[in-house]
């Protein structure tokens, strides 16, 4: 038997510029240096909500305490928590720590590859999957987060996009092979230089097509940036997010953070919550979080980390 044809990977100019652009410039993170699906679904979750530079030291710390699937699953779900600490939106946790029991009953141990496996843990939602899929599965699927979306309509689409269509564009223009690193090259640009408020156009390898080229270039860009920002309301794209002073949020992380210290009895449920003259609140707040598996009522009534 011959050995199978290698074909050159012919790409089109807004794939080469952006390839080009992705290796030479690509940020140094230490999720990007491992294909560990359970590294990279950790370093996924993390990020959700949080900026780059708050996750980077506690991913580390993290998985050094939790390595693997079973070591997260048998360990107390309090003790997930107490790594998560400084990152915020706690539930992730939980929900880390359901995936890695799921994938410890259903998967032995490894996280599967297909995307709806990935899409059946919970806390895994159609980017996290894609992520996996495409950060430790090496899959050529498209990955879209807030800054690869905002990326594809403004330069590929030039107008704002449905869910369906970012989704079906990101997947489209994964070149063959590439999609570790065109992906990264997405995110990149998205959160370095295509950002929301001052895109800087002037440092973007899209702003203009390739040289010896006559198309490639960014749409929204090319037309001189006329007309409403296609990112806008596009799909995945977020907005302003309310404010985080004076929220139940901000409450929420306070007992989070007091409940890692100790339990907390319920007439301290209101100073720990950072607000003192309103018990009844405090007292919503803290059933929220036995809800949300965040916390348990002991025997006495006070409140602990499960
Ligand atoms: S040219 Fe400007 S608007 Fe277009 S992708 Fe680059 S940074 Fe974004």
């Amino acid at each position: 038997m011959p050995p199978p044809l290698s074909l050159p990977v012919l790409l089109t100019p807004f794939q080469a510029a952006l390839s080009e652009w992705g290796d030479r410039v690509r940020r140094d993170l230490p999720w990007r240096h491992t294909r560990d699906p359970w590294s990279v679904l950790v370093s996924e979750l993390m990020l959700q909500q949080t900026q780059v530079a708050r996750v980077m030291p506690r991913y580390v710390g993290f998985l050094a305490r939790f390595p693997t699937p079973a070591a997260c699953a048998l360990a107390p779900v309090g003790e997930v928590v107490r790594a998560w600490a400084g990152l915020g939106y706690n539930r992730r946790a939980v929900h880390l720590h359901m995936a890695a029991a799921v994938v410890v009953d259903r998967f032995e141990g490894a996280l599967p590859e297909g995307l709806d496996q990935l899409r059946s843990l919970p806390g895994v939602g159609p980017y996290t999957a894609r992520a996996v899929s495409a950060f430790a599965f090496e899959h050529d699927v498209g990955v879209v987060d807030t800054n690869a979306a905002r990326v594809l309509a403004r330069a590929v689409a030039g107008r704002r996009l449905a869910p369906v269509e970012a989704q079906a564009l990101a997947d489209s223009v994964v070149p063959p092979g590439r999609g570790w690193a065109w992906n990264q090259a997405m995110l990149d640009l998205g959160a370095t230089v295509c950002t929301r408020r001052r895109p800087r156009c002037g440092q973007c390898p899209l702003a203009a097509p390739p040289v010896g080229a006559t198309v490639g270039g960014c749409v929204w860009a090319g037309g001189g940036h006329t007309g409403p920002d296609p990112a806008d309301g596009s799909a995945g794209v977020s907005g302003p997010q309310s404010a985080f002073a004076g929220s139940d949020r901000q409450g929420r992380g306070r007992l989070v953070d007091a409940l890692r210290a100790g339990p907390v009895t319920v007439a301290a449920l209101p100073v720990a919550c950072g607000w003192p003259q309103e018990p009844l609140r405090a007292q919503r707040v803290a059933a929220g979080l036995v809800a949300d598996g965040l916390a348990v009522v002991a025997d006495d009534g006070s409140l602990r980390l499960p």
